[in-house]
């Protein structure tokens, strides 16, 4: 039998009630497929700051090199806005990826048809949707120096070396490769020269991938074809901060943010954590979806630990729950059979995912 060690971040807000159902959910599928998961706490976000006075504690660094995989709930709240920038939650996230060098960041949107009226877009636009955004996570100009301000003027710098942009370019033709071999690269190559380079490299690379079409898309119009016509994409690739914003419109075909998993790789060990924050608004009241965080653990057997069975099985049972109408309170408007709390949910899918 194989055994995992995976680091939990639980965090704030909803966090920890999120992950104890992707736990749960991780148990049952171990039972069945010959497989063990050893789990190590570590804290992060507005609870480290808090205990420790530091968002990310080394500690939380080296439990987290020294897992097989990271499963990473939500950070944040009001309560910690106001501290200086560097002791905010948010703050000790974007140290936390760039210390663990997870370049690569995944982001499935798709459609459940069990839930095609939840999406704000017509049943008929979004059937059988089914994209990947894959957005550069460290680079670009959310870390490009200089950056600052004066009392007039403000500045950010958009910077991309060919290095980052060929790793980053890899990760998303062999993530085509296994899915429908089509990779759209999104720039604003007409304005940007980083977008030239950006553009000129991704061909290059693209050419080691002969089964793969590769297409450029500005990024104007690629936030425009998203709403039109999603079906068009497979594969996006795409910097930085053009990802950040197409991978929140993406995320919305689907109907609920609570939904949503991503995973952040291309290092030694990857982190995988739902798209959502920490939900202040709805902590502590047992009515949060897991189902981004559980798939977030479907997303980490797959592609940290190579389980791809146990993978399978969990996102059919997420579909079986959802197809015989369980839904938690944000989908309950949505062709509910019955209305579960955060646990019920876990405990359905767990419940499932073991058979
Ligand atoms: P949010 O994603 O936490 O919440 C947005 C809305 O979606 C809220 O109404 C919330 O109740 C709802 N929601 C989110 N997840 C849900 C779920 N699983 N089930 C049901 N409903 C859900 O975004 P926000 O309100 O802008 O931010 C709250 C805090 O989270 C802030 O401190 C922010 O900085 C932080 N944040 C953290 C992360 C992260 O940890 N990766 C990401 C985004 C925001």
């Amino acid at each position: 039998m194989k055994t995992y060690k995976i680091a939990l971040i639980k965090g704030d807000g909803i966090g920890p009630e999120i992950i104890d159902e992707a736990v749960k959910v991780l148990d049952a599928v171990a039972s069945c497929c010959d497989i063990e998961f050893s789990y190590e706490e570590a804290l992060m976000g507005g609870c480290a700051y808090d205990i420790t006075g530091d968002p990310l504690p080394q500690e939380t660094i080296n439990i987290s090199l020294n897992s097989d995989a990271v499963l990473f709930g939500a950070i944040g709240g009001q309560k910690w806005d106001n501290l200086p920038r560097e002791k905010r939650p948010e703050s000790g996230l974007l140290r936390f990826r760039k210390e663990l060098g997870v370049y690569a960041n995944l982001r499935p949107a798709t459609v459940f048809d069990e839930l095609i009226n939840a999406s704000s877009l017509k049943p008929e636009v979004i059937k059988g949707v089914d994209l990947m955004v894959v957005r550069e996570l460290i680079g670009g100009i959310y870390f490009g120096e200089p950056r600052g301000r004066d009392e007039n003027r403000g500045w950010n710098t958009m910077v991309y070396t060919r290095d980052e942009i060929v790793r980053i370019a890899h990760q998303a033709f062999k993530i085509a490769m296994t899915r429908s071999k089509r990779v759209c690269s999104i720039d604003k190559a007409n304005v940007l020269d980083v977008s030239q380079l950006w553009r000129d490299v991704v061909t290059e690379v693209g050419r080691e991938y002969p089964e793969v079409e590769l297409t450029h898309m500005y990024v104007d119009n690629a936030a425009m074809q998203l709403i039109r016509d999603p079906r068009q994409f497979d594969v996006m690739l795409t910097g930085n901060i053009f990802g950040d914003i197409l991978s929140d419109e993406a995320s919305m075909l689907s109907g609920s943010i609570g939904l949503l998993p991503s995973a952040s790789i291309g290092a030694k060990i990857g982190v995988y954590e739902p798209i959502h924050g920490s939900a202040p608004d709805i902590a502590g009241q047992g009515i949060a979806n897991p189902i981004a965080t559980i798939l977030s653990a479907s997303m980490m057997l797959r592609y940290a630990l190579g389980e791809n069975i146990a993978a399978d099985k969990i996102e059919s049972a997420v579909k079986r729950a959802l197809k015989e109408g369980y839904r938690t309170k944000d989908l309950a408007q949505y062709d509910a059979k019955e209305v579960c709390s955060t646990s019920e949910m876990g405990s359905i899918i767990a419940n499932y995912a073991a058979k």
